[in-house]
Formats: C-alpha cells, structure tokens, sequence
C-alpha cells in the first residue's frame, strides 16, 4: 500500500507541468476578485475552463455555482470535489504586482474587495486538479464531480446562496457523491504543511439577535420606567456564565460572544429599547442547542426579573465541520505521501466555521488546512485570513493541487473506501 505507483507519479508529473498555469490563474483571480453571489467573472472562467476538458458542465446553480463531472465510463465511486470562489469586503494593503484595486458595492457601502481568504487559490487548485484528472481519465474509474461554490463568505443581507443553496439545487445528486474533499489554504501554517484534524474540527455558528423591551423614562427618573441598559449589562454578563459555569468545557469548547449593543440617544434618557448581536460557536451539535436553550432562557429570566420583555432569534446558522473518522484515518497516509511524513500535523480546533460542513452532513467528507505562510514567517507574525495583509507563499499552490489529486486517485481505487 502507498508504494509510489506510476499512476501517481505520472499525477505528479502532470501537476508539476501545470504549476506555473495554476499560479497564473491564481493571479488573475486575485486581481478581480468578486463578492458573494457575484462570482460571474470567475465562474465563467472556471466554466470555460472545465468545458475545454471535455467535461459535462452546469452553470448557474446557486446563482454563480458551476458543477463539472468527469465520467470514465467505468463503474466505480463518485468523489466530490469542492472549490469556493467568493472574496471579502476588504482593501487589499499587501504590495504585488496583481494586488487588487476592485472596489463594489456591499450592503450600501462602497468597499474595496479582495481575495482575503484565499478563495482564488482554491478555484485554481481544483481547476488545476480536473486538467490532470481528466488528462488520466482512460486509467481512471467512476467519477468525479467538481463543485466550484458561490457565497462561502455568507451571501448579501437578504440573499440565499453558498454550499446549503447548492445542495437544495440538487449538486449532490445524480450522481450523488460517496464522498467530498475539500481544502483551506490557512495563514499561521507554513508552506508545505498540512494540517487536518479527525472529528469536529470547525466550529458551528450561529448569530444571536436579542431586543430588550423596557418603558423610557428621565435620566433622572429610572424608577418611573424600565431601564433596558441596565438589564443588557446583566444579560451581557449573564451569558458569559453559559459557557464558564453551566457547560461541559471538558467535551468541547464553546463560544458566545455579543459584538454589538445599541440603545438610546442622550444622556439623561433612558430609552424604550436595546438592540444586540452576537454568535454563538461550539463542536457538538448537542451542546449547539443545549447553548441556545441556555441563551434564550438567560435572556428571558433577566429581563422578566426587571419587569421586561425580550425576543431572542437565532439565524446565519453554519453547522459543526466534522470529519469522518474512518475517511480521514485513510487520506493521513496518502497526503504524509504528498507532502512528507513529517509536514502533516494534527491542527488546533478553529473556532471559524466553514458551509463545506453542509455537504458532511448529507455525505462522509474531509476538509483540511494547506499552510501558505513563508518558512520562518512565524504563526504569529503572519497575518490571518480576512487581514488587509493576508499573503500567500504560491509554493502551496502545487501541494494544495497533488494532495486532492491524490486522495481522489486513492478513493477512485477502492483505497480509501469506508470499512463495509
Ligand atoms: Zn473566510
Ligand atoms: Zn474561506
């Protein structure tokens, strides 16, 4: 098992030839990144591309999604491969020759945009990937289904769109997936390691929404009203009791942070009402609702003690990323394969949440994190996913595009198939 077979190395030849084109496409993504939900530009790019490779392509799926489908002909497994394509709301401050100047409109502002999470590396890895799939197409069996995703990032205040559109647009049928593998490049890890964890290995999140409806009165007479700052301060503090006094910590950690409060105008009015936002992030879809139990009665009971009525809603929800057991336990040996045995780390839990958990929780699936940091950068010194700052050692392009080539080769080869 894991013997360099010609099958791989031929693979690799092939993705050696291809780097300089992948970074080309890299670059050129990085120069006109796009929004969510605006991802036209780069997915008529990726259409083109993948049509030109003599797959079966479908575009416009959520919006600017496009699906290709490599068939050999020959019965096997389906493996799904997933790229998503969106870019930030962000000025990019980093000095390249194809850094981006685009600006659009977000949410009534006008914002710089920039490929801060490195989605433009992920849409040329997989592009890179199908051409040498499908360049080894007469060796190959069964299929592989190439999902380039939309709105990853969230899609536009009042939009529906990313990975949960795509699956309601059926992309994980006909054929349906055994299985789907996607990747991250990540700040903080250097180029040429890779880092993955088994189970839950993102966080789930979910967006508080809370309303505190008291009775405006005079700043100087608290006692003829029902101050809401007052009962937000206790519930602001209150919730940070869930997760230090009343959660399992020992099981999993957990998150809630409030990111916003707003209430009144002046200083000697106590106003009618106050507004809060906040997340929630936690590794267990149990202790996920056992917190919003937990949150929604705070909440209540603080209020109700001050004589005032509260509403809690809970929306944006992105489940817990988990990767299966047994699918990881099989890609280990193949990406220490690609990327040396000792380049490929158990990462640290990422309190971030990632949509690629929608499509595990439909189908067995394995996401992973591809380090772009400089050798000696140090982890702290790089700037993270979203900073202005964010950069890319392009060297983990090619690791990036070996790595999903290869799991594909080894699950296409009944290598890496679940336990029956
Ligand atoms: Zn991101
Ligand atoms: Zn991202």
């Amino acid at each position: 098992m894991n013997q360099p077979l010609p099958e791989y190395l031929q693979a690799d030849a092939a993705a050696a030839a291809l780097e300089q084109k992948v970074i080309a496409w890299r670059r050129d993504f990085h120069q006109h990144p796009e929004l969510s939900n605006r991802e036209v530009r780069t997915s008529g790019v990726v259409a083109g591309h993948l049509a030109k490779l003599g797959l079966k392509v479908q575009t416009g799926v959520a919006h600017t999604g496009v699906v290709g489908l490599l068939e050999t002909g020959r019965p096997g497994p389906v493996v799904a491969l997933r790229a998503d394509m969106d870019a930030l709301p962000v000025s990019e401050e980093v000095d390249l020759p194809f850094a981006s100047k685009a600006r659009a409109s977000y949410n009534g502002q006008d914002v710089g945009v920039m490929h801060a999470c490195g989605h433009d590396c992920h849409v040329a890895i997989l592009m890179g990937v199908a051409e040498v799939l499908a360049g080894m197409k007469a060796q190959l069996s069964g299929s592989v289904k190439f999902i380039f995703q939309p709105a990853e990032e969230g899609p536009p205040p009042g939009e529906d769109g990313g990975a949960a559109l795509m699956i309601k647009q059926g992309v994980l049928e006909n054929p349906k997936p055994d299985v789907i593998y996607g990747l991250h490049v990540f700040a903080g890890i250097d180029a040429g390691t890779i880092a993955y964890r088994p189970g839950p290995a993102m966080a789930s999140s979910d967006r508080i929404r809370i309303k505190i409806n008291g009775r405006q009165t005079h700043g100087a007479l608290p006692w003829r009203g029902v101050d809401p700052i007052v009962i937000s301060s206790q519930i602001v503090l209150g919730l940070q009791t869930i997760i230090s006094r009343q959660v399992d910590v020992s099981l999993e950690p957990a998150v809630v942070s409030i990111g916003a409060i707003r209430g009144g105008v002046r200083d000697n009015i106590i106003p009618d009402t106050v507004e809060m936002l906040g997340t929630v992030r936690t590794f267990n879809e149990d202790m996920r609702a056992d917190i919003h139990a937990r949150i929604r009665k705070t909440v209540d009971l603080i209020a109700q003690s001050a004589g005032a009525t509260s509403e809690v809603h809970f929306d944006n929800p992105y489940p817990v990323t988990v990767n299966d057991l047994p699918l990881t336990e099989h890609a280990v040996p193949t990406l220490e394969r690609v990327a040396g045995a000792g380049n490929v780390v158990v990462g640290q839990k990422i309190t971030g949440y990632e949509d690629f958990s929608y499509y595990q929780q439909r189908i067995p699936g394995f996401f992973y994190f591809v380090g772009i940091t400089p050798k000696g950068t140090g982890r702290k010194q790089a700037a993270p996913n979203h900073s202005p700052r964010f950069f890319v050692d392009e060297s983990a392009l090619l690791l990036g595009l070996r790595s999903l080539t290869h799991l594909t080769l080894d699950y296409l080869a009944g290598k890496h198939q679940r336990a029956t």
